[in-house]
C-alpha cells in the first residue's frame, strides 16, 4: 500500500502519517518527488483499509500494489535507483560497461584482459574466482588467489571490481575485496545468501535464475533490500526455453517489462545469454535500445584457451568494436557510454 501525500500537506501531517504507520506495526518508507511525498508501507497491509489513512489530513490518496515486491516497486521510489561506485554511476543517464573474463585464471591473464577492457573504455572489471559450475570436475576457480589479482587489476587500472560470491559464509571475504557482489544464476533463489549480502553494505548485482520469473527476480532484489541494502542491479542473463541453438535465450522483454516495474538499475548480460561470441554484439545493442542501463560482456583474449566460456567471449578487438557502436547508439539515445 502507498499513501500519496497531497503537494500541500504539512511536514506536521506528514508525522500524523507516520505515527499511524507505526501505530499499526507497518513500516513507512518514504520517497520525496517533484511535487509528491510518498510514503510506501511495508508489512502485512492486507488487514488495514484504504481509508485508514484516506481521511487523514494532508492526505491525496491510498493505492494498493498489486505485487508482492514492495521496496524494489518503482510505485513505491518512481525516481530511478542510482548506485555509485567508486567514480562509476549506475542507473543515471550513463550505460555502465563491466567486462572481464569469465573466470580468473591467472594474474597475467587478468591483467591482460583488464588493460584490453579499460583501453577499449569498459568501466568495471568482471573475473569470476569462485565459480559455478555445472560439473564438479571443471575448473572451480582460483578462490582468494583470483580476488587478490582482481584487487591488483583495479589498483593498475583504476576501475571496481566485480565478482560472484556463491555462499553466506564467504560474504565477508568476498566483500572484502569486490566493489560489487554478484549473485549467480544458480542462486537467485538461495535465500539465505540474499540475506547476506542484504546485511552488508557493497551493491549487489543480482541475475535472473534459469527458470526465474521476473517477479521471482524482484522478489529475490526484495531480499537483499529488506535486509538493508537498496543497492541491487537486476540483470537479464538469459533463461531456458525450447531452443537449444543458442545457450540461453536473453528475454528482451525483460528489460522495458523491469525498467518499469523497478526503480532499481536493469543491466543485460548478452553473453550468458547467447552463449554464443557472434550473437553477443547484437544482442548488446538490442538491450541497450530497449532500455538497460549497462552490459556485462565476458572478454578473453584467447577464448579457445579460456578455463570458462569461451565460445561467449569476445575477443578484445571485437569487443573494442562493440564499444565504438555503442557510443553511437547511446548517442542516438540521449545517453553516454
Ligand atoms: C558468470 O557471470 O560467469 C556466470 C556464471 O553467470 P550466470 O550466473 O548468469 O550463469
Ligand atoms: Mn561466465
Amino acid at each position: 500500500m502507498i499513501v500519496v501525500m497531497k503537494p500541500t500537506a504539512t511536514e506536521e501531517e506528514l508525522q500524523r502519517v507516520l505515527e499511524r504507520v507505526d501505530a499499526l506495526g507497518l513500516e513507512a518508507h518514504l520517497s520525496s518527488g517533484e511535487s509528491h511525498t510518498i510514503i510506501g508501507l511495508i508489512g502485512d497491509t492486507g488487514r488495514i483499509s484504504r481509508n485508514a489513512f484516506e481521511v487523514m489530513p494532508g492526505v491525496e490518496r491510498v493505492v494498493r500494489i498489486a505485487e508482492p515486491f514492495k521496496l524494489a516497486n518503482r510505485e513505491f521510489h518512481p525516481k530511478d535507483t542510482i548506485i555509485q561506485v567508486g567514480d562509476v554511476t549506475i542507473g543515471g543517464d550513463q550505460i555502465v560497461i563491466m567486462a572481464g573474463p569469465c573466470s580468473v585464471e591467472s594474474r597475467s591473464q587478468l591483467l591482460e584482459i583488464a588493460h584490453a577492457v579499460k583501453e577499449a573504455g569498459a568501466h568495471i572489471l568482471r573475473g569470476g574466482a569462485f565459480k559455478p559450475r555445472s560439473s564438479p570436475y571443471s575448473f572451480q576457480g582460483l578462490g582468494e588467489e583470483g580476488l587478490k589479482y582482481l584487487a591488483e587489476a583495479r589498483e593498475i587500472y583504476g576501475m571496481p571490481i566485480i565478482t560472484e560470491v556463491m555462499a553466506p559464509e564467504e560474504v565477508d571475504l568476498v566483500a572484502s575485496y569486490a566493489d560489487i557482489l554478484q549473485i549467480g544464476a544458480r542462486n537467485m533463489q538461495n535465500y539465505r545468501l540474499l540475506q547476506a549480502v542484504g546485511k552488508q553494505d557493497k551493491p549487489v548485482f543480482l541475475k535472473r535464475g534459469l527458470s526465474g520469473t521476473l517477479q521471482e527476480l524482484l522478489m529475490s532484489a526484495e531480499y537483499v533490500m529488506a535486509n538493508g541494502n537498496p543497492n541491487v542491479m537486476v540483470v537479464e542473463r538469459g533463461i531456458r526455453t525450447y531452443e537449444t541453438y543458442t545457450r540461453n535465450t536473453f528475454d528482451i522483454n525483460a528489460i522495458p517489462a523491469l525498467k518499469q516495474l523497478t526503480h532499481l538499475p536493469v543491466i543485460g548480460d548478452p553473453s550468458h545469454g547467447t552463449g554464443k561470441w557472434r550473437l553477443v554484439a547484437p544482442v548488446a545493442k538490442a538491450a541497450i535500445a530497449a532500455g538497460a542501463d549497462g552490459l556485462m560482456i565476458e572478454v578473453h583474449p584467447r577464448p579457445a584457451e579460456a578455463f570458462s566460456d569461451g565460445a561467449q567471449s569476445l575477443k578484445p578487438k571485437r569487443f573494442q568494436a562493440l564499444m565504438d557502436d555503442l557510443r553511437i547508439l547511446t548517442a542516438a539515445l540521449g545517453r553516454s557510454l
